[in-house]
């Protein structure tokens, strides 16, 4: 299935009036080619798209439907709460009982700001960090993304990889200036920065399950290391769990690894499909926040009623339906699956898999740690499973560095469906041909 006519129609509207023709970058075929699918409608596993053509959907929104498309109880959830108003401007019961649900979910934390989205998550726990330390240094790894903050935007994630920029223009140097960028899985990197400058950094930033350039695991040594340095010289350890956070359980990553950051951020599965974003930490650090402190932060829409409930009603979901155990089955299913189906692939793939989170590792015998080793033929090929899968109506997301995601109205029908499709696109003689 190519995009067929209703979606080129709808998306040369879209190109002369939106930019690029979407309103995120990566939605764009940019990185494969093509004309993106304009979508009309989703349900369970599938999107629908203008033409009426069905896909199965392993992107899920980018992340935050682990409950799958239009669950009949979200919507219920969703359509009370907006009858009973869209916005109040006011504190209101689902965002009250959202954040002490959060605060019995992840380790070490005793309070909640709630944001509208990642981006504006990691902008205000980096200028508390810097407001409770009064440092200004702030750490990033190289290929994690923390949202389009400006002093952030240096060697992020896919979006850039895959325009193949190394940071934004817009960004004048004295933003960055503060920011230091380090490889990923590098002790010795890090050893050094601390050794040099390690009372300045007033934080340091990671995605501990990095999920923006590939899905690069952790050594849990490094990010061990990464606590203790932090611990040593006065630094604040943030997690980014914008994707991981109640997507690899209730505790995220800090309960899977068993290591506590000082703050953490959250997105995606926390706003059930609507527009939220989160920080948190222990109160002697969220009191610096105004009203009560001097780190200012604020927001119209924050804490709104109907997306608050939409994130309520899908972790209690997930809760009551053991949602996180099943969805860790299904993944274990899918490896092993593709583990299988990738016995006679022409080229050499390898699957990254943390929970219901996956990545195609293309040339790779062994999934890669850093950006710097992912092969730099991965996006060609990506391009041509991607559009492969396509026309056997199964939507993976157009990046060849963005992951997949399995949510809990997938089915092992649907991811046999899957790893059969990858397992014969890549042992296409074509293909490889085309890399030889
Ligand atoms: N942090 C991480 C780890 C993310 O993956 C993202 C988005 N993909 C963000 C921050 C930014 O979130 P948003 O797109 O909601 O601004």
């Amino acid at each position: 299935m190519m995009a067929g006519e209703e979606s080129a129609r709808w998306f040369a509207r879209a190109e002369a009036v939106l930019p690029g023709g979407v309103s995120s970058p990566v939605r764009a075929y940019g990185g494969v080619g093509g004309t993106p699918l304009v979508i009309q409608s989703a349900r369970g596993a599938t999107v629908v798209d203008v033409d009426g053509n069905e896909y199965l959907d392993f992107v899920g929104s980018w992340g935050p439907l682990i409950l799958g498309h239009a669950h009949p109880k979200v919507l219920e959830a969703i359509e009370d709460a907006c009858r009973r108003g869209t916005s109040y401007g006011a504190p209101c019961m689902p965002e009250i009982e959202l954040a002490e649900l959060v605060v019995a979910s992840y380790p070490g934390i005793e309070q909640v700001r709630f944001v509208s989205s990642g981006t504006e998550a990691v902008m205000s726990a980096v200028r508390l960090a810097r407001g409770a330390t009064g440092r200004d240094l702030i750490v990033k790894f190289s290929g994690c993304y923390h949202g389009h903050v400006d002093h952030l935007l240096v060697a992020a994630g896919s979006g850039l990889a895959t325009f193949g920029q190394p940071s934004s223009a817009g960004v004048p140097a004295t933003f960055t200036a503060l920011t230091r960028v380090l490889p990923l899985d590098d002790g010795t990197a890090l050893n050094k920065l601390f050794a040099e400058d390690g009372k300045r950094i007033a934080a340091v930033v990671i995605e501990p399950v990095p999920a923006n350039n590939g899905l690069l695991l952790q050594r849990p040594e490094f990010l061990r290391a990464l606590r203790s340095l932090c611990d040593r010289y006065g630094a604040l350890l943030v997690f980014d769990e914008v994707i991981s956070g109640f997507r690899l359980g209730p505790g995220g990553a800090a309960e899977h690894y068993g290591i506590r950051p000082d703050l953490v951020t959250f997105g995606k599965v926390i706003g059930g499909g609507m527009p939220v974003g989160a920080f948190a930490g222990p109160r002697a650090l969220m009191r610096h926040l105004s009203p009560e402190g001097r780190v200012y932060q604020a927001g119209t829409l924050s804490g709104n009623p109907v997306a608050m409930t939409a994130g309520l009603a899908t972790l209690k979901i997930m809760t009551q339906e053991d949602g996180w155990r099943r969805l860790d089955e299904l993944g274990r299913y899918f490896e092993q699956a593709l583990t299988a189906a990738l016995a006679g692939s022409a080229v050499t793939a390898s699957l990254a898999r943390l929970g219901s989170m996956f990545w195609l590792a293309l040339f790779a015998a062994e999934p890669p740690r850093q950006t710097e080793r992912i092969d730099a033929r991965t996006a060609g090929v990506y391009a041509r499973v991607f559009h492969t899968l396509l026309a056997k109506g199964i939507a993976l997301a157009p990046s060849a560095y963005e992951i997949g995601f399995l949510s809990l109205a997938h089915s092992r029908v649907d991811v046999d469906r899957l790893a059969a499709a990858l397992g014969a696109a890549l042992s296409d003689p074509k293909l490889a041909r085309s890399v030889a």
